[in-house]
């Protein structure tokens, strides 16, 4: 049997319609949010728009005075942002700087009240996800990862893809949070799981994006147009998301970075960040990773060749050299 209940406790009506026997998802209103970086700034604006309550915490001050003119409250470190909320959202650059935000002595696990759930973002090692979510437990709080796919763009338009490492219970409460921010929410296991989920896609990005790009290099040193051969491609076996949707030739498909000489989308030094995560996951769990261990030192190389500001799809001009 089925009935709707409408909520006037969240910030914005919500309405359910669910069965006797299930569970009702918490609705929170007041949330910390700490890394207001490229991503982090838009998704604490998207929070602020629905009227959740913000605490932000940044150690860059320029990006906290941004989120403060549209409407948030600022902290002077994690802990007094982490005092008097429900949720806490991070999304930091890398391992240790989650670490810091949460473990460290002015981090989140040291004021924030019991139950408090807390969501990290950022892409880490899933062991750092585990770690922190077993001191959390003991903390009686709450610790899910959650890595996005999707990038600035997705961040802004609040169309990102959360990958969820945590409890069921625990996802089902951040839902309702994390659906403010992004279009598809994805349960992948318990905690670490999320980030487990973010490597793996990455490491074939990377292998399918540098191979996309030799045999595109490839077909071009033969004499074939790369119009024609993309062509073929797209409707054949070697087809891939970074042949069909983001070609690394340019003027192959407007609006995309390889025809905007490889400005803005997903940087390589992101990439080489990703692949180094990769890279000591394979090592810890002794799965071999052959073309992931190449890709990354690719990137790298990539990278070395002054390409850092760059998309990753330039891992094409890198292959085709000067001529
Ligand atoms: P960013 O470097 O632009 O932002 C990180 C923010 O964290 C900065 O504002 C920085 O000042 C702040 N910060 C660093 N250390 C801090 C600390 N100890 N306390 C408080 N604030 C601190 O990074 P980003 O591009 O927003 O990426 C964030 C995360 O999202 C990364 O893990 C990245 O891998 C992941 N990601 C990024 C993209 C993308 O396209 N940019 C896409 C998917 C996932």
């Amino acid at each position: 049997m089925s009935v709707f209940v409408i909520l006037m406790k969240s910030p914005s009506m919500h309405i359910f319609n669910f069965s006797f026997t299930a569970t009702v998802a918490r609705c929170y209103s007041k949330i910390g949010f700490v890394g207001l970086g490229n991503m982090g700034s838009h998704m604490a604006k998207n929070l602020l728009k629905k009227g959740y309550k913000l605490t932000v915490y940044d150690v860059n001050k320029s990006a906290v005075a941004n989120l403060v003119e549209a409407g948030a409250n600022n902290a002077p470190n994690a802990a007094e942002m982490s005092k008097d909320v429900e949720v806490v959202i991070s999304m930091l650059p890398s391992n240790q700087h989650v670490l810091d935000v949460y473990t460290g002595e002015n981090g989140t696990l040291s004021t924030a009240r019991k139950n408090t759930l807390l969501i990290d973002s950022s892409t880490v090692d899933p062991s750092v996800s585990q770690t922190i979510a077993l001191q959390a437990r003991k903390h009686n709080l709450r610790f899910m990862d959650s890595p996005v796919s999707g990038g600035v763009n997705a961040a802004k338009d609040g169309t990102l893809t959360f990958m969820v490492g945590g409890s069921k219970a625990d996802f089902d409460d951040a839902k309702s949070v994390l659906e403010v921010i992004g279009s598809r929410i994805v349960h992948c296991g318990d905690v670490g799981m999320g980030q487990a989920a973010k490597l793996c896609n990455n490491m074939l990005l990377a292998i399918s994006m540098i191979g996309t790009a030799e045999a595109f290099n490839l077909g071009q040193k033969l004499g074939l147009d790369a119009k024609v051969l993309a062509d073929i491609i797209n409707s054949s076996s070697g087809r891939c998301w970074s042949s069909d949707l983001y070609n690394p030739v340019p003027g192959i498909l407007p609006n995309i970075p390889s025809s905007r000489n490889y400005e803005g989308g997903f940087g390589t030094t992101l990439m080489v960040k990703d692949l180094g995560l990769v890279q000591s996951a394979a090592t810890r769990t002794q799965a071999p990773i052959p073309l992931g261990s190449l890709a990354h030192q690719i990137y790298r190389a990539v990278i070395a060749q002054g390409f850092s500001t760059k998309d990753f799809s330039v891992v094409y001009q890198f292959l085709k050299g000067k001529n």
